[in-house]
């Protein structure tokens, strides 16, 4: 039955045999559209003819669709999961088995997509089927490909007859192969461990050493600097590719409701209430993340890479979720080839077999070589992604995260928690003081924010000097005295990857800290738990997946407009002390 018809039916019986619970189900926020909806379908069925209702066509063909379409994602999550040498086997088949079924499963969804007209479907049916086909096409290449390991080398980037997608794939090859093997004092080291060691290392002749050792990245990733660069070849592929469709600032700023303009406003502003709240001295850029490394070396004794796990477990724990039991999978350890930064992906979805639920897999993947505040800010980030896929509880078709930029919003609802006093003290057992702590997270944060930028105002000006554009944001608005000869902006594989990303940071802030004044107006203070958070985070926000658009959700969670105000009376609070 299509389930709009069963939300009418079920509401119904409720309203008839129940009027005091359906006043109740009707005055909470969750089920207002769905009343709202019911209303409406009452209101019609009475104007029209009786039974025209039942007309709607049966949903079988859809179903039968989504189990293939579940099928397909499944295989796709865990051939990612093998190429990620995690496992060799899953459910006793090896990697040749299961790129069988993908191409199998693949081949009968086109096939049974093709044949189903949206027409005539109940609304919910229509958007699972648009919902899958637009995963077909973005997501589910007719080759398989591992995202994370790219077929292509850095070298490649120099060639000139390179697809979007294969320069890409170079560029990225390029933090694996150069940024992953950084040289310092005789060893190498990783991009995600020298950031972290920026803020650490006391000696500032070392960290500009250390600083100086990314230049194989950027000259990999900027060339010679001028217009023939492999970065500078490739913005005008990514605005060419995207004319159709739009950005991913596009998509960013349609996920929050506003326009594209607006995007870049904001994060202007943003930029603009740090400059004031940051004082005015000028720092070299290899002692950026220094001066804000404060609470991060303060703690340095409490936060070995051993304890990034039992801390994620027992604060987890108490906002309610348990993640052992969850059962997510780790995978933490250092190794060469690994993707060069932390991600969590899906295993297996979880879906109805035989009536009952099979939950979702997932799983993550970091390389923990050091421990440190702002790598176990990191892991925490990445359970946030873990326990939104396993609240979302809907059909196959619905079973995704949503948009980017919400994704990544709210993963950092839990993790800016790390730069909380009340949480240093209580899962660390020491704390900095809130100043310090604060401007740990923001200086962190505005560098998300000046990267977002950075990529409005390239992909707007593909022709821009990438170098020029930097430099005007950091030594306005950071305060990092002026090196337009470097390419220092390099330093983040989602610029090349996935050119526009950045924004899912920068302006993800923003939602961020809106949904975090959210949450502590209906349930109080969170920093250090609060048992009801998962439970009542999944019921209102997490679990519907991609049933209804990220904009929609967001707006009825809020019941507001998304709003820069959040984000910048936290900025603030670094000023007041
Ligand atoms: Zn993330």
């Amino acid at each position: 039955m299509a389930p709009r018809l069963v939300v009418f039916g079920a509401s119904l019986t409720l309203f008839l045999q129940h009027p005091r619970l359906y006043i109740y189900v009707s005055q909470n926020p969750r089920y207002t559209v769905l009343i709202q909806t019911t209303c409406l379908l009452l209101f019609f069925l009475a104007l029209s003819p009786l039974g025209k209702a039942a007309e709607i066509p049966s949903s079988a063909a859809v179903a039968e669709t989504e189990a293939i379409y579940a099928d397909l994602a499944d295989s796709y999550g865990i051939i990612s999961t093998i190429d990620s040498d995690l496992f060799a086997n899953y459910r006793g088949k090896d990697r040749t088995a299961w790129e069988h079924i993908y191409s199998e499963k693949r081949k009968q969804l086109t096939k049974m997509l093709s044949k189903i007209s949206t027409a005539g479907l109940s609304p919910l049916d229509g958007r699972a089927v648009d919902v899958m086909n637009r995963h077909l096409r973005d997501d589910f290449p007719e080759e398989f490909n591992d995202q994370n390991a790219p077929p292509e080398h850095c070298q490649d980037a120099h060639r000139r007859d390179l697809s979007v997608k294969s320069l890409e794939g170079a560029l990225h090859s390029c933090f694996t192969e150069v940024g992953n093997n950084l040289e310092f004092e005789g060893k190498r080291l990783t991009r995600v461990s020298a950031l972290g060691m920026l803020e650490e290392i006391n000696e500032e002749e070392r960290r500009k050493k250390l600083f100086y050792a990314f230049e194989p990245l950027w000259n990999a990733v900027d060339g010679k600097h001028n217009a023939t660069s492999p970065y500078r070849r490739l913005l005008p592929l990514v605005v060419s590719a995207e004319a159709a469709h739009g950005s991913r600032i596009d998509s960013a700023a349609k996920t929050i409701g506003v326009s594209s303009q607006k995007v870049e406003h904001w994060l202007e502003q943003i930029l603009d209430t740090w400059r004031q709240v940051d004082g005015r001295e000028m720092v070299e850029p290899w002692n950026y993340g220094y001066r804000g490394g404060e609470a991060t070396r303060l703690l340095s004794s409490v936060t070995p890479k051993d304890s990034f796990v039992p801390v994620n477990q027992r604060y987890y724990r108490d906002l309610g979720v348990d993640l052992h039991q969850l059962g997510v999978l780790y995978d933490l350890e250092v190794r060469p080839g690994k993707a060069p930064l932390a991600y969590t992906d899906y295993v297996t979805r979880g879906r109805l077999v035989d009536g009952k639920w099979r939950p979702t897999v997932v799983r993550i993947s970091g390389s923990y070589a050091t421990g440190g505040l702002g790598l176990l800010n990191e892991l925490v980030h990445e359970n946030g992604h873990a326990v939104h896929m396993m609240a979302i509880h809907v059909r196959p078709a619905f079973m995704d995260l949503g948009d980017e930029l919400f994704v990544e919003a709210f993963a950092d609802v839990p993790s800016w928690n790390t730069y909380e006093p009340a949480w240093q003290r209580k899962y660390l057992g020491q704390a900095a003081s809130e100043a310090v702590s604060l401007r740990g997270l923001f200086s962190s944060v505005m560098f998300d924010v000046a990267w977002a930028l950075f990529e409005c105002r390239m992909l707007h000006s593909p022709g821009a000097d990438p170098n020029a554009v930097w430099t005007d944001i950091t030594s306005r608005y950071l305060h990092i005295v002026p090196h337009p000869e470097l390419s220092w902006w390099a330093m983040r594989v989602q610029l090349v990857q996935l050119p526009g990303y950045m924004v899912n940071y920068g302006l993800g802030s923003v939602l961020t800290a809106d949904i975090r004044q959210h949450t502590r107006e209906a349930l109080g203070q969170f920093e250090t738990g609060s048992p009801q958070w998962y439970s009542w985070t999944s019921e209102h926000l997490l679990r519907f997946g991609e049933e209804f658009d990220t904009s929609t959700l967001l707006k009825q969670f809020l019941g507001r407009p998304v709003s820069p105000q959040a984000l910048l009376d936290q900025i603030r609070r670094i000023g007041r002390q």
